[in-house]
This record gives structure tokens, sequence and C-alpha cells, in this order.
């Protein structure tokens, strides 16, 4: 039987292609694996609460994004987390048995609530601090064993884990299995200036940048600052052109490395070289994106008909949930 996977996008804004490479995850973990990927709104509202308007509009891009980068429908289902309300229901009764103690370690919250302070915004609400157990119950209610994350994540998946155990331990059921982090295969690319790619840097690419915009983010980009002339002896592991090379253009990483090394190659080139790589994998999305932004509707029908999918196995989960802690009253 294929495992099962969660996976989910907070649409807070457009995508960009460090999302990209794991899109690219995803689809190829489609053929392995039974996959639901959730757009989770309900985890955008946790800092987005006073902009709800923007998490909807920002819900119709990122499936758009989702289905131009190749996630495909006929293999997975792909919805929006708050049209499948037994996330919140699994939610709820998790947080019946979960100590405070077990959130408020969790060692990335307390850290976002400063960082957002610091920006004007106040997120030590309840819905923030649970925000860990509603990712648990995200994966939870679909039964699955496995979850690809970055390395960041590896402590929600800790969570979860423990939420499992916990669960199956009180009501004395084998009920969900203790789901195992897949690490991301896909590479951290940096933003042009080096530092972690985010929108709020304006560091980013957009996946569907146009190639004017592919072009001037390339030309932003750092390289070896040691490198005054064009035949100067470069040093490429300290040049974000270079760690996009190896992402972009695998067969030619080496030789460019030595060219750089050597003084054989300039950085006006080798950034063009990027530039059409970067355009070559872009062309494709872009024209998909286009097609799917003329029809709204089709793209809303993909959602429905995976909300349907994935409310058929959460129904499942909640019921056995229910009868396991004596709420099946009807
Ligand atoms: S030649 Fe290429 S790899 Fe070397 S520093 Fe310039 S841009 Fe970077």
């Amino acid at each position: 039987m294929k495992g099962r996977i969660f996976s989910g996008m907070r649409p807070t804004g457009k995508l960009h292609i460090g999302h990209l490479s794991v899109l690219n995850d995803w689809v190829k973990l489609q053929d392995e694996y039974k996959c639901f990927f959730g757009i989770v709104d309900w985890h955008a509202m946790t800092t987005a609460f006073d902009s709800p308007q923007s998490v909807k509009e920002n819900i119709m891009e990122m499936a758009i994004d989702w289905l131009s980068a190749g996630i495909d429908p006929a293999k997975s289902a792909i919805f929006i987390q708050s049209q499948v309300k037994e996330h919140g229901e699994l939610h709820l009764l998790f947080s019946m048995i979960v100590p405070l103690s077990w959130l408020e370690r969790v060692p990335t919250y307390k850290d976002q609530v400063r960082q957002f302070k610091k920006e004007g915004k106040d997120i030590a609400t309840y819905g923030f601090l649970g925000y860990p157990l509603l990712m648990a119950a995200d994966i939870l209610i679909y039964r699955a064993d496995t979850v690809p994350v970055g390395v960041d994540q590896l402590p929600h998946i800790e969570l979860c884990r423990e939420v499992a155990r916990r669960f199956n331990y009180l009501y004395q059921v084998s009920l969900f299995p203790e789901p195992q982090a897949k690490l991301s295969q896909a590479a951290v690319l940096p933003g042009t200036d080096g530092r972690k790619m985010s929108k709020s840097y304006g560091n980013h690419i957009a996946i569907d940048a146009d190639p004017q915009e592919v072009t001037a983010k390339v030309r932003q980009m750092v390289t070896d600052p040691a490198r005054i002339r064009k035949n100067d002896p470069g040093h490429p592991e300290v040049c974000v052109v270079y760690t996009y090379h190896r992402f972009y253009s695998p067969q030619k990483y080496e030789e460019i490395g030595s060219s750089c090394r050597q003084g054989q190659v300039g950085c006006v080139d080798c950034k063009k070289l990027l530039i059409s790589r970067l355009n070559e994998v872009l062309a494709p999305i872009r024209e998909k994106r286009q097609k799917l932004i003329e029809k709204p509707d089709e793209v809303m029908d993909i959602l429905r008909e995976g909300q349907k999918k994935a409310a058929q196995e959460a129904a499942e989960t909640i019921s056995l949930v229910r009868k396991a802690m004596f709420l099946d009253h009807f």
C-alpha cells in the first residue's frame, strides 16, 4: 500500500523560486505516495488575522502556482484547509490532551513572536501558540506517515509524533501513525543579496517573473567581491550566482566553478548564462500560469474536487477519533 503524505503552504503572498524547489519535490512524490496538499489558510490567519481579504486573494494565486509547477489534481488532493472542517475539530480535541509546555517549548515560537513585535504586530495569541498543534492535526487527520519538510520544521514533526503517541496511549488505540519527516532534497536558494530569500527583503525572484524581471534580479546578485577585473581568479563558493548554477545548470556547474577560479569567465557572462537557464525553467510555468489565470472557474473546480477527496478521508478519521473519545453520540 502507498504511504501517505500531507504538506501545505500558507497563502501569505506570491511564491518565489525558493518555493519552486519544494514544489518540484512534491511533483516527484505524487507518484510514490497518496498526497494531500493543503493551502493552509487557517495558518495564514494566525499572522494575517487583520487582513483576511489578502489571504483569500492569495489562495487563488497559490493554487495557480501549484498547478503551473506540475502538481497534478488527478494524482493528489489539492484543497483549501478551512474547507475541510475536520482539521479544526481534530485541533480542538488535541488541545484537550496536549500540555501547554509542549507548545511553549517549540523553538521558533518565542523568536517569531519577538520578530513580529519588532515589526509592530502582536501575535502572542492563543491561535499562534497553537500553530504547531494545528499542523499536527493537518497531518494526522489524513493519518499521513510521511511529511516532507525542511530542517527548520523538524521540531514541529517531533511534536506531531508526540501528540500521536499520547492520543494512542490515552485512548488505547493505534489510530495514528507517528509520521516521519522526509527531509527536502531541494536546494535552499539564497536571495539575490545572499540573505534568506524573502519577499520582505525584496531579494526574491517570483515564480511568475517575466524575462525582464529575471534579468534585473540576476544582475543584482552578489558575486565574489574579490573579483575586480574579468581575469581575476574567483572564489565561486562565496558567490550567489554560483549557488544558483548548482541548482539550475547542474551539468555545467563544475566547469563554471573551474573557469571562475582560473579567471576565464567574467561575472557578466556567468550571469547571462544563469538568466537564460532560469528563463528556460520558468517559461513553461509562465505559459501554464497564463492559461489558468484565464480560467479561474476551472481552478475553483479543482479545489472543490480536492476538498471532496480530502474531506472523505478526514471524515473517516474524525469518526474514529470521536469513537475513541466517547464523543460518538449519534
Ligand atoms: S564568474 Fe560566476 S561564479 Fe565566479 S564570481 Fe562571477 S558570477 Fe560568481
